[in-house]
């Protein structure tokens, strides 16, 4: 029996991850602890239901639970686990990354902005602690697959697919009257809001694409992006010889999510039917999604750019999402934030957060 820790278990790769665990009660994975921001009702549920034995609030302070990112901490000490989830949304769940891998746990790792932001720094705590980061973004969980047991080298590049979100053909001279109802209704995946908005944007596959420079080690002019509105095939790899590999299945989270914690499982998923199944592809317009090309900017930019990119990301989605600012806005905002000189390395998770800070006020500034 794996135990195990579950971040952002309110959340909705929290909640894909638990009630695969409600329905596969042969599964081999033991909930030990869980944590939420500030929904109390519902991860006290989630732990009666679980029998789980320690919480946290990262958020808010409740008596006699964990609280803050200190109490994640402990948490993680007091109650030993073999792998902790972390799906947790933004930002903050870094930190939460950077106590994982100090704890000398594996990472099974959904929050994208870990790695987007900590780059090299995570990979040099998971070195020095001896602990796995695993992949849960589906794209990066297929590229993870297919990468297993083949040599770098004959690898030219990885493909990532993008469904494209509810504007892929919306009419572009309509673009200023985008509503948030509008860039939430996603087409194929069920996701937190955050991450629905950047998928109308391409700012998560922009992200995506960080991340799979981080994780997997190639250049961004070795990362494909291609526009699949299916969602079936969940990224691909292209050899030297030529040939494309893909990973294929139902658009549903919990195959990369429970492949992330165990390897033990079986019948995750529901199996592909070929007689109904239908696969296309489009290029990317940049001129309809200008985020993706800031985000290979953001990339070959190093230094502070891909942190740039995120934290300008993350202030002008908040002000979308309670509309303070237009769909247009939003997009200007992070391109203007990051004609900003953004060269700097952060060393430490300390200058992490203190040049966050800075973009965020940079960003607040040019909204
Ligand atoms: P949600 O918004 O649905 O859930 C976020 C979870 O994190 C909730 O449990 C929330 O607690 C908690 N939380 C929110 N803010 C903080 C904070 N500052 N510190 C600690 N905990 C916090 O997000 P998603 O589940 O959609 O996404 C989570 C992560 O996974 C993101 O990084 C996203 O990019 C990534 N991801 C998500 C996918 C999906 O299908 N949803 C697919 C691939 C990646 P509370 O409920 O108390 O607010
Ligand atoms: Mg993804």
């Amino acid at each position: 029996m794996k135990r195990i820790a579950i971040l952002g278990a309110t959340g909705s790769i929290g909640t894909t991850a638990l009630s695969v665990l409600r329905d596969r009660t042969d599964l081999p994975l033991k909930v030990v602890s869980l944590s939420a921001h500030n929904n109390r009702e519902r991860l006290l549920a989630l732990a009666n239901e679980f029998s789980s034995e320690a919480l946290c609030f990262t958020g808010s302070k409740e008596e006699g639970f964990f609280h803050g990112y200190e109490g994640l901490k402990a948490m993680l000490e007091e109650y030993p686990v073999d792998i902790v989830l972390n799906g947790i949304a933004g930002f903050d769940g870094l930190k939460a990354s950077v106590a994982i891998l100090e704890a000398g746990y594996d990472l099974a790792l959904a929050n994208k902005e870990s790695v987007v932001c900590g780059g090299e720094l995570l990979f040099e705590l998971a070195r020095k602690h001896n602990a796995k980061i695993i992949p849960v973004d589906s794209e990066h969980s297929a590229i993870y697959e297919l990468l297993r047991g083949r040599e770098r080298e004959d690898v030219s590049s990885l493909i990532l697919t993008a469904s494209g979100g509810p504007f892929r053909s919306r009419d572009l001279s309509t673009f200023d009257s985008i509503s948030v109802g509008d860039a939430l209704a996603h087409p194929t995946w069920q996701m937190g809001k955050k991450i629905s908005i950047d998928s109308a944007t391409m700012a998560n596959k922009a992200l995506e694409v960080i991340e799979a420079s981080y994780l997997f080690g190639f250049q961004g002019d070795a990362i494909e992006v291609v526009i699949h509105p299916q969602s079936i095939i969940h990224s691909m790899i292209r050899t030297r010889d030529g040939a494309v590999y893909a990973q294929l299945g139902n658009p549903d989270m919990s195959l990369p999510i429970i492949n992330a914690l165990t390897s033990m499982s079986s019948n995750l998923v529901s199996p592909l039917d070929f007689n109904h199944l239908m696969l296309t592809f489009e290029a990317i317009d940049e001129k309809r999604f200008p985020l993706l090309r800031c985000g290979y900017d953001a990339l070959s930019g190093q230094g502070g750019y891909p942190l740039a990119f995120n934290a300008a990301n993350e202030v002008a989605v908040e002000a979308f999402l309670s509309e303070r600012i237009t769909y247009p806005r939003l997009i200007h905002t992070v391109q203007r934030t990051l004609d900003h000189d953004w060269t700097f390395t952060p060393k430490s998770v300390e200058e992490i957060i203190a040049l966050d800070s800075e973009v965020r006020s940079k960003a607040k500034e040019l909204m």
